[in-house]
């Protein structure tokens, strides 16, 4: 393969049923089964032919395009090969998405935690969540599709917890007049951050009462009567982005996961199943060697996933939950579409790399919050979910899930930015008490104010009290001079 060029391999891309087996074309937009309305995986009919070019091969490519200054193979496209090789170059979008920082925490923090960890940024995608590399993905298909079918116009729709309607809003909006985003979402459910995204982006935002699964069935009710693009996580395309998650890991680290284990918060559980595919793609084309321990990280107020991991293996049965407030808020979700993805990829993960190589850990709001308290104090940008992926890994730890020396890689999935209400409400210690969270005094820390109200700082005396004020607080020395 040439590695100056775009890449000349083509292929076709089949929807999978998660649930019975059943395979339809991928050249239409397809959300669930006709057979049986289980979610789908796109599978390449040709990944047998990718083969044919060794792991080595595959890493020099990879290398190479990382390397390279090159446009055209930006973000999630650096693995073109993997991801959706029936794109043309004019359908690839590229908003800055992906690429993000693997922040290693300091020998502080590490000392706390117990174990060596790192933080992927997600949120320094250009809409502040890892979302940003799903929605690529889908808007680019879009993008081809709107070119092949001659559409005038398509009605872009999704429910969300705030960062996928973030998301689409924003690659609706740069796409242009032929994608119009319509946004749904759970009322008072998602930050004022979160509401103000997709309204900057000029989507048609409707809120509804209720939470996200209320939202996800009006949704799915207009996404089948009505010709419009479903963009939740049931659009397969967006899993297919949000695979390159797992390459970039796997490059970070030369292709050497052995020692490795990756968190992920579990919500829709599209991205768990994301990164478990991910994996297992590289792992067949024998780019790496051995699969990562992934672990799974659910708040105990939105768990199905666990607890359906918790019963003995052969004997489990999975249930929906009822959720609760949570300040894990882009998780809080009692139904996660992508469930059955989990199951039949999780299988595969497991036999492959035996049964401790998935699991699925539990954590409490105190612990999630004063995990995301923690991360930020020193020195890392971790939303709620990032936070609830170190309490993940402290309840892993005391399980004994984890080897003392395995780097655990923390997915900070959004940008600490979108979800300062949860800080503020900590700092104030004035969470209602359906989060059943109280403030750790030493983790607070508060604004203080140095002069009465209605004061102006125009004058000097004044100037010199809110000095005087600050060195006493301070308890500062004068250095003379
Ligand atoms: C969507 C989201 C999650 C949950 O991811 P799923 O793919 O739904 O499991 C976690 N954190 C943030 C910040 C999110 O936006
Ligand atoms: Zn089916």
């Amino acid at each position: 393969m040439n590695q100056d060029q775009f890449p000349t391999y083509r292929s076709e891309l089949e929807y999978v049923c998660q649930n019975c087996g059943a395979r339809f074309p991928g050249d239409e937009l397809h959300y669930s089964c006709n057979e049986c309305n289980g979610v789908f995986l796109l599978e390449d009919t040709g990944f047998q032919r990718l083969r044919r070019q060794k792991g080595s091969q595959w890493r020099e490519l990879f290398d190479s395009r990382k390397r390279s200054n090159l446009p055209g193979l930006q973000g999630i496209f650096r693995f073109y090969e993997l991801i959706a090789p029936v794109l043309e170059p004019e359908d690839l979008l590229w908003l800055g998405e992906a690429q993000t920082p693997l922040i290693r925490a300091g020998q502080d923090l590490q000392k706390l935690v117990g174990q060596p960890l790192a933080f992927k940024n997600e949120g320094q995608n250009p809409s502040g969540s890892f979302k940003d590399r799903g929605m690529a993905c889908a808007f680019s298909r879009l993008r081809s599709l709107i070119r092949t079918n001659h559409w005038d116009q398509i009605l872009t729709i999704c429910a969300s917890t705030g960062d996928t309607s973030a998301s689409a809003a924003m690659y609706a909006a740069y796409t242009g007049p032929q994608t119009l985003s319509v946004v749904l979402l759970p009322k008072g459910k998602v930050t004022p951050q979160q509401l103000a995204q997709p309204l900057g982006s000029g989507a048609r935002v409707f809120e509804l009462p209720g939470v996200f699964d209320d939202c996800m069935r009006v949704v799915e009710f207009l996404a089948e009567n009505y010709r419009v693009a479903l963009l939740n996580s049931k659009n397969s395309w967006r899993i297919l982005g949000q695979e390159s998650y797992a390459f970039e890991i796997a490059q970070e680290f030369d292709w050497d996961l052995g020692g490795k284990t990756i968190l992920v918060p579990i919500g829709n559980a599209g991205n768990i199943s994301a990164i478990l595919s991910g994996f297992l793609k590289l792992k067949s084309l024998e780019i790496i060697t051995e699969l990562p321990r992934v672990i799974g990280v659910q708040t105990a107020h939105a768990d199905p996933v666990y607890h359906y991991y918790d019963q003995e293996p052969g004997n489990r049965t999975y249930a929906p939950v009822q959720v609760k407030a949570s300040v894990a808020q882009a998780a809080m979700i009692g139904n996660p579409v992508s469930f059955p993805r989990v199951k039949s990829l999780a299988k595969e993960y497991e036999k492959q790399a035996g049964t401790s190589s998935f699991q699925v850990v539990q954590a409490d709001e105190q612990l999630i919050m004063d995990s995301t308290v923690l991360a930020n104090r020193h020195g890392h940008i971790v939303c709620t979910q990032g936070g609830e992926c170190l309490a993940g890994l402290i309840r892993a730890r005391e399980l004994g899930l984890l080897d003392p020396d395995e780097l655990a890689v923390l997915a900070a999935t959004a940008h600490s930015l979108k979800f300062q209400n949860f800080q503020n409400m900590y700092f104030e210690d004035n969470f209602p008490e359906e989060y059943r969270i109280k403030a750790r005094q030493e983790l607070v820390n508060r604004p203080q104010l140095i002069a009465g109200d209605g004061q102006s700082a125009a004058n000097q005396e004044l100037i010199s009290r809110a000095a005087e004020a600050i060195v006493t607080s301070l308890g500062l020395t004068r250095t003379g001079g």
